[in-house]
């Protein structure tokens, strides 16, 4: 089949499957095209909650898929490219987080979306980077165990400055690596350019920058701003939205080096074949499932 033949019969099967496709911005643009909806972690686990579609197949990583199963567990969910990981969220699992516990018994446990559904079980409460700060504030323990991003627990521990955070040293691997002379670099040569940067970039870069965000923060910012021209401090993928959205706009990156591997494993191929058999479903303990929503709704909420 050429790739109009597969995009037509991944139309039908949708029809078929009762099946929604939703997709990060990062994956590939030949996904983002023939989604049902793209957006960040936030957005997607929004609409996974609120579809009334029998299926979801989540283009995406293996822990998007995972948090779409949590919170519709009488849904099928199918990730397309079963070893489509997150480096972050493996950095930590349930054994680390009843550890930190045990050993900080008087605080609560917030984790980032980007985790398992083990490590999200153990947890209080989930958050996203565009939430992360505002549900914090909202907390009333004193105390918090920030997992498993720690460049994201520090930036967000700099705004809740009466707060104590116990943080843990995972990190992304494409975030990770702006460092601040790729800051100064672009300044110099985008020198009217606004600077926009992943809230997962080490603090040090985040200090440097003009505006700090998540992916779907960075699209309105850009959306109601008057500049032309921005570097972008994420991974490539969110340029194809930029572009569409921003038709008169000029986008650079702020490195080479913003490209996630995970995120680029699903082709249209493999959403028709997961659409066609119906594999690769993700499917989750029901224990597991019952703590890690709990986590999910409070954010949610
Ligand atoms: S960009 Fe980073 S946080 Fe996102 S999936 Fe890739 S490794 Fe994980």
């Amino acid at each position: 089949m050429d790739k109009q033949q597969i995009i037509d019969k991944i139309v039908e099967l949708k029809t078929k499957r009762d099946a929604i496709i939703l997709a990060h911005l990062y994956v590939p643009e030949e996904i983002q095209e023939i989604a049902d909806f793209t957006g960040d972690s936030l957005e997607l686990s929004r609409m996974a909650a609120q579809t009334d579609a029998k299926t979801i197949v989540f283009c995406g990583v293996k822990f998007m898929a995972e948090t779409a199963k949590i919170l519709s567990p009488e849904k099928k969910v199918l990730l397309p490219s079963l070893d489509a990981g997150c480096f972050l969220a493996d950095t930590i699992n349930e054994h680390d987080v009843k550890r930190l516990k045990a050993e900080n018994p008087a605080a609560v446990v917030v984790c980032y979306v980007n985790s398992s559904a083990a490590v999200k079980a153990q947890s209080d409460y989930c958050c996203t980077s565009s939430n992360a700060v505002d549900l914090i504030k909202n907390i009333p323990a004193q105390e918090i165990i920030f997992i498993p991003d720690g460049n994201l627990g520090k930036n967000i521990a700099d705004q809740v400055p009466h707060k104590k955070f116990v943080f843990w040293s995972g990190y992304c691997n494409v975030h990770n690596t702006i460092t601040v002379k790729d800051v100064e670099t672009a300044r110099t040569l985008h020198p009217t350019a606004e600077i926009l940067a992943h809230p997962e970039c080490r603090p040090e870069v985040i200090a440097e920058v003009d505006f700090v965000g998540s992916t779907a923060q960075m699209l309105r910012r850009v959306k109601n701003s008057s500049r032309k021209d921005f570097v972008i401090g994420t991974e490539k993928g969110i340029l194809f939205r930029l572009k569409n959205e921003n038709p008169g706009k000029c986008f650079t990156l702020l490195s080479d080096r913003l490209y996630c591997p995970d995120m680029k494993k699903t082709g249209l191929r493999d959403v028709y074949d997961v659409l066609n058999e119906m594999k690769h479903e993700t499917m989750i303990d029901v224990q597991i499932q019952k703590k890690a929503e709990m986590a999910l709704n409070r954010m949610l909420a």
